[in-house]
């Protein structure tokens, strides 16, 4: 196996750069740059992946469709963390499990898109790809290989801000009322959230009367990143032969995130994704959809985890709310007949995603449909003596306006207030609290 075999395989997705030397000159400088993470945190997380997958803690992942280079600031990276830490804090307290969490952040900036071209103001032009391949201004769509190197810089200073806020405090169970909940409307998740912090603070003191209150995990929060390994030239070139950690024995990790998923549409068995993915060592996330059979789903998880390692691949199930009863009983089935133990996680947005009617015409999803589908997933996992253990989402700390209804039922006619999105709807903060509290109360019967 080699970093390099992918490019003899078929790939999806793929861009055509019309200056290939200034895109060698990119990859040149990414291969002399630092690694963003390191063996250690990527082993430290495949380690909590395996418990997921056991059973033993529950794994939220969140963040952004695309992430735009415009969001790394300070505001934005800040209302992210918060609002995961909220969820994590009502999982944790209402389920009394452990939370592992993942942000869909500091990377995810390539986009596979369905049509290549869109038509803007009577004019045929590329789509938007993301902020590493091209710009979403009309004008900037060409792909610009300079887009890399700055893919990477972003990235770099989009982890240390998240690094820098966590070892000061940001995440101190102590101070639970900082992340604020000005963007919360319900005042039925206002007063729920206000109890679990009331009754964390209550428990704290008397543990700090006793002298039980030492655990680091008081002060802070682990946070990893992830993104889409779409774009496998930038990703290779972040890929490094190093020591694992648990063995010694130098192996490749790809030290750009802690987690990547292969999406959808770039996860056939003889394809690029397929062949770099298999060779890194970082737990990769697999997105699966209706129209992968268990048979073919199988294949998949042996050519990419031929030694069945628990936790080592996360299957991101994501029907839609009207095929997930008929699809997601037929891939548990194949998966536990084959001896696999992945971590079960349910994405219920992706399958959801419809235009509203003109005159606005915009992308959303009605919270309704997303929480159908995670009821169900829950229940179906359930039946099968299996455990959905994790939750993906996309969301935003902000208060927009992209997914319909929710405590807020907002209205089609509604979502042009604050739509903000350059790709898919995300849930706000106060839907993503909703989809939080839903799970928790499943995990407390
Ligand atoms: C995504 O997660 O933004 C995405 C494109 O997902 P999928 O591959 O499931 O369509
Ligand atoms: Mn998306």
């Amino acid at each position: 196996m080699t970093v390099t075999a992918w490019q003899s395989k078929p790939m999806k997705q793929s861009v055509v750069y019309s200056n290939q030397l200034a895109v060698e000159d990119s990859l040149k400088k990414l291969e002399s740059l630092p690694p963003l993470v390191t063996p250690h945190e990527i082993m430290k997380l495949r380690a909590e992946l395996k418990e997921v997958a056991l059973g033993n803690k529950f794994l939220l992942q969140g963040g952004d469709c695309a992430e735009l280079f415009d969001y790394c600031s300070a505001e934005p990276i800040d209302g992210k963390i918060k609002v995961l830490l909220q969820m994590s804090l009502v999982l944790v307290w209402g389920a009394r499990i452990p939370v592992v969490r993942i942000a869909r952040m500091a990377g995810q900036f390539a986009k596979p898109r369905s049509s290549l071209t869109e038509v803007v103001n009577g004019k045929e032009i590329q789509s938007f790809r993301g902020d590493n391949i091209n710009g979403y201004l009309p004008h900037e769509r060409e792909p610009d290989p300079g887009r890399l190197v700055s893919s990477y810089f972003h990235s770099a200073a989009t982890l240390n801000y998240l690094r820098a806020q966590l070892s000061s405090g940001f995440a101190d169970l102590h101070h639970p009322f900082s992340w604020t909940l000005s963007h919360v409307q319900s005042d039925h998740i206002r007063l729920e959230y206000q109890l679990i912090v009331n009754s964390i603070t209550e428990a704290l003191s008397f543990m700090h009367t006793i002298g039980a209150d030492t655990s680091p995990s008081i002060n802070t929060a682990d946070f990893y990143t992830s993104h889409e390994g779409l774009l496998l030239e930038y990703e290779q070139s972040l890929t490094r032969l190093l020591p694992d950690p648990t063995d010694s024995i130098p192996k490749y990790f790809n030290t750009s995130a802690h987690f990547l998923w292969i999406g959808d549409r770039t996860r056939q068995l003889d394809g690029a994704h397929v062949e770099y993915f298999r060779g890194i060592q970082n737990p990769i996330g697999i997105k699966i959809g209706p129209t992968i059979s268990g048979a073919e789903l199988v294949q998949l998880l042996d050519t990419i985890n031929p030694t069945k390692a628990i936790g080592k691949v996360t299957l991101i199930t994501r029907y839609g709310a009207s095929l997930v009863t008929q699809k997601l009983s037929e891939h548990i089935e194949a998966v536990q007949a084959s001896g696999h133990i992945p971590v079960w996680q349910c994405d219920p947005m992706h399958g959801n995603t419809f235009t509203s009617p003109p005159p606005y015409s915009l992308k959303t999803r009605r919270f309704a449909d997303i929480i159908s589908e995670l009821r169900d997933c829950l229940r179906i996992h359930k039946d099968h003596g299996s455990r959905l253990c994790g939750m993906h989402l996309e969301l935003t700390g902000e208060n927009v306006t992209e997914c319909v209804g929710g405590s807020e039922r907002l209205e089609e006619n509604e979502l042009n207030r604050k739509y903000e999105t350059y790709c898919d709807p995300r849930l706000n903060m106060n839907q993503a609290l909703d989809a939080a509290f839903l799970v928790a109360a499943y995990y407390r019967r």
